[in-house]
């Protein structure tokens, strides 16, 4: 994803691409999702950057950087801009680079998806369940607490999971895990390969 930048010292909220998700996410929860809880974290980031010593800084940069509310504002404005634009009602397939990839690192295609769900739903509590690449180019898959992101491991973020409860709860109820296999079927692979560089 393009490093996002403040304008004027602030931030914008990302632009959704789609008002729903084929029968996987639906319009309620995307209003919600992004209308209201993105726009809330985006707008307290405005509100808590002044002041901080990072203003001009990227969003990725200010993450990095900050603590407390600041950090978990920006990461999770980070996190959802992630999330948010990996999605696509006719998504790409998986190109046969990365699919060796994964068979590298995982062992299959399949193998790789199961251990993505399992490490989602055995996060306790809110977070994200992430792959990424490490500096040597490992696929690897992490949990990540509230507004974590793997760049303050110095990882290279490539797809994510939200499992915070207002990612699935209209949808799904409690069924985290259900949530987390559908989403496979909206995941557009060129976007998560072109985060690999
Ligand atoms: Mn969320």
């Amino acid at each position: 994803m393009k490093d996002l930048m403040p304008v004027n010292g602030l931030f914008s909220l990302p632009a959704l691409g789609y008002d729903k998700l084929g029968d996987v996410i639906s319009l309620e929860t995307l209003s919600f999702h992004h209308g209201k809880h993105l726009k809330a974290y985006v707008d307290n980031l405005n509100k808590l950057l002044p002041g901080r010593g990072l203003e001009g800084l990227s969003l990725t940069e200010v993450v990095k950087k900050a603590d407390g509310g600041l950090f978990n504002n920006a990461g999770q404005m980070l996190n959802h801009a992630m999330y948010f634009e990996q999605f696509s009602n006719s998504p790409k397939p998986m190109s046969a680079k990365f699919v060796a990839l994964l068979e590298r690192d995982f062992g299959s295609v399949e193998a790789f998806k199961k251990e993505f769900e399992q490490k989602g739903t055995a996060l306790f509590g809110s977070g994200w369940v992430w792959l990424s690449a490490d500096k040597d180019g490992k696929l690897v898959i992490t949990q990540q607490k509230n507004a974590e992101n793997p760049v303050t491991m110095n990882l290279t973020p490539l797809l994510t999971f939200d499992v915070w409860e207002h990612a699935y709860y209209l949808d799904y109820q409690n069924r985290r895990a259900d949530y987390l296999a559908a989403l496979w079927q909206v995941v557009d692979w060129a976007i998560v390969e072109s985060r690999l560089c």
